[in-house]
């Protein structure tokens, strides 16, 4: 059902209704049946386990932890797991919807998941961080597999996280099972390109629709929010292929110079200094501004929420990539269109890591590693035919982008959900 009343701030920024939302929407123009939209938006499996962990300091603590399987039509749950003190059921549930939908929408054979901590990582050692992880991979133990449920790095968490799931699960297994997990370190089966996978993603349906607008790199203006693994690997990339970088932000500041920013000369100054901010060779400004600011690109590749009813017709960027989760609430969404900014949508523009994420698997499961070029290539066909798919579908229908994401979505996962039939 559509939402009729006007959503109050709360309800904009739920994740779960945001998905909910779109999901509606998608549903109710593709002419979805009840039945199916019942089996499609809950989630298939929901996982509560409560971690009890030594502390350095000799204190127990218990953490609250969550798994979630949307769906597993399409092939196993796939999805990462994140350590956060704002982790929710409610975000961890429209996580892992999101993530049936990205696999559906670059059509590799996974279905959805997502899995949260709620812990404040950053006041945890690596000692703390390591025995919660691997309980929770113990409570979790009988739901995942190469075969049933695949996480992979999300906020907060990184190789290392990955390397003790395996291992975990590979002690009670008995043997090794690198499949278990994707985004792991090199030498314990992880692929080459992933690191860089979310970010390249990005560049790629990025550089497909600046065609639209006659852009190229070098006349380019790029603003990013987040600098992490996703909005720090884009800037990177897209500094290298020439785009020029005029803002940077970050949870404590932003970096702006109209000329454009040298990204290795800031990576190097936020090791140092232990923040962007300060940069000599920029003009430090107000974080949130950094949307705002005039430019082609906006890529927000921090977090939920950031572009709101609040916010969205003060947005002055053509393309708006979403490289983060969620960045835009679906009031926003309406805005923009009516503005006229070509939304990337979250779903098609972050698919980079996950399809990098199906190499690796693939990878693990054939034992055979492949060279990093292997690996971009196909990155660039599967990225570019997603692309043309949700465009071309968004302009053959006159939907917006992400409806358009959407529906390409529900379809296929609909479709496969049929073919298979319901086993009673
Ligand atoms: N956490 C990433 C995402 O939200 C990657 C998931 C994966 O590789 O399974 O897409």
């Amino acid at each position: 059902m559509l939402l009729e009343a006007t959503p109050s701030v709360e309800q904009e920024i739920n994740p779960w209704e945001s998905a909910a939302h779109r999901f509606d929407e998608a549903a109710e123009r593709l002419k979805l049946d009840d039945g199916m939209r019942k089996v499609l938006r809950q989630p298939a499996m929901e996982l509560t386990v409560n971690i009890p962990v030594v502390l350095d300091d000799g204190r127990i603590e218990v953490f609250t932890g969550y798994r979630v399987q949307h769906s597993i039509a399409r092939g196993p749950a796939k999805g990462g797991i994140r350590f956060a003190p704002d982790v929710s059921l409610d975000e961890v549930r429209a996580l892992a919807a999101w993530m049936t939908w990205k696999c559906a929408v670059v059509n590799i054979p996974f279905g959805g998941g997502k899995g949260g901590v709620i812990c404040e990582p950053h006041l945890l050692s690596e000692g703390e961080l390591e025995r919660i992880t691997r309980r929770y991979t113990a409570e979790i133990l009988e739901f995942i597999g190469p075969e049933r449920d695949v996480p992979a790095p999300d906020v907060n968490t990184n190789a290392q996280t990955m390397a003790w799931i395996m291992d975990t699960y590979s002690m009670h297994k008995r043997h090794t099972v690198t499949a278990v997990v994707t985004g792991k370190p090199l030498e314990l089966g992880g692929s080459l390109g992933r690191p860089e996978a979310t970010g390249r993603g990005c560049m790629i349906v990025t550089m497909e629709a600046m065609r639209r607008f006659g852009l190229t790199p070098e006349n380019t203006r790029v603003v990013v929010q987040g600098f992490g693994n996703v909005g720090g690997m884009a800037a990177r990339l897209m500094s290298q292929s020439g785009f020029k970088i005029i803002c940077v932000a970050e949870y404590d500041g932003a970096v702006y110079n109209p000329h454009g920013l040298d990204i290795d000369a800031l990576v190097q100054h936020r090791t140092e200094m232990g923040s962007i901010t300060g940069f000599p060779e920029a003009e430090d400004i107000d974080k949130d501004d950094s949307l705002l600011l005039d430019c082609d690109v906006l890529i927000p590749a921090a977090h939920e929420n950031v572009i709101t009813s609040a916010n969205a017709d003060r947005i002055r960027a053509k393309i708006l990539c979403e490289g983060a989760n969620g960045p835009t609430t679906f009031l926003a969404d309406s805005i923009l269109a009516e503005k006229k900014v070509f939304v990337i949508p979250d779903i098609l523009a972050n698919a980079g890591g996950v399809t990098v994420s199906y190499f690796e698997w693939v990878q693990d499961r054939q034992g055979y590693f492949w060279t990093e070029a292997e690996v971009n290539t196909r990155l660039d066909q599967i990225m570019i035919s997603s692309f043309n798919d949700v465009i071309g579908y968004a302009d053959k229908h006159a939907v917006k982008n992400r409806t358009a994401a959407y529906m390409l979505a529900l379809d296929r996962v609909a479709f496969a959900i049929k073919r298979r039939g319901l086993y009673a």
